[in-house]
């Protein structure tokens, strides 16, 4: 498994892969899951969720109002093909080509605050006009 070596971008400190229960307690979703942790957690209130078989990071360490943003934009955009107006990976492929971005960077867990706006308000422009009700 390769090492990473992932720092907090709010405190510079190095990022941990720790199990779910260090943030959930035994209210874990899914108690298997890691996620990379900020060494001064739960001081600095930041982590990212890593894959489940390669624990890669699924993107960068995020504090609780860019993880309430990027929640945001993934239910926006899950409303897209939730509503069965185009598949899951089409709806990916529109934001990526939207934002002019390569695959591998079209991946919310790597979003800033702006960037997760641009993805609410694009995903709100294509429901509106798909006549999807708000
Ligand atoms: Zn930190």
């Amino acid at each position: 498994m390769k090492k990473v070596h992932l720092t907090c971008p709010k405190c510079h400190s190095k990022a941990l892969l720790r199990p779910a229960s260090v943030i959930f307690g035994d209210k874990a979703p899914d108690p298997s899951a890691k996620y990379y942790v900020c060494a001064r957690y739960p001081a600095c209130d930041c982590y990212v969720s890593a894959h489940r078989r390669t624990h890669m990071p699924m993107g960068t360490l995020a504090d609780p109002a860019l993880r309430k943003k990027r929640n945001q934009a993934h239910q926006a955009l899950d409303r897209l093909w939730r509503s069965g107006l185009m598949s899951r990976t089409q709806a990916y492929r529109l934001l990526q080509l939207h934002l002019g971005l390569p695959p591998e960077e079209a991946h919310i867990a790597k979003f800033s605050m702006d960037r997760c706006d641009q993805v609410i308000a694009f995903c709100r422009q294509i429901a509106k006009s798909a006549g999807l009700a708000s």
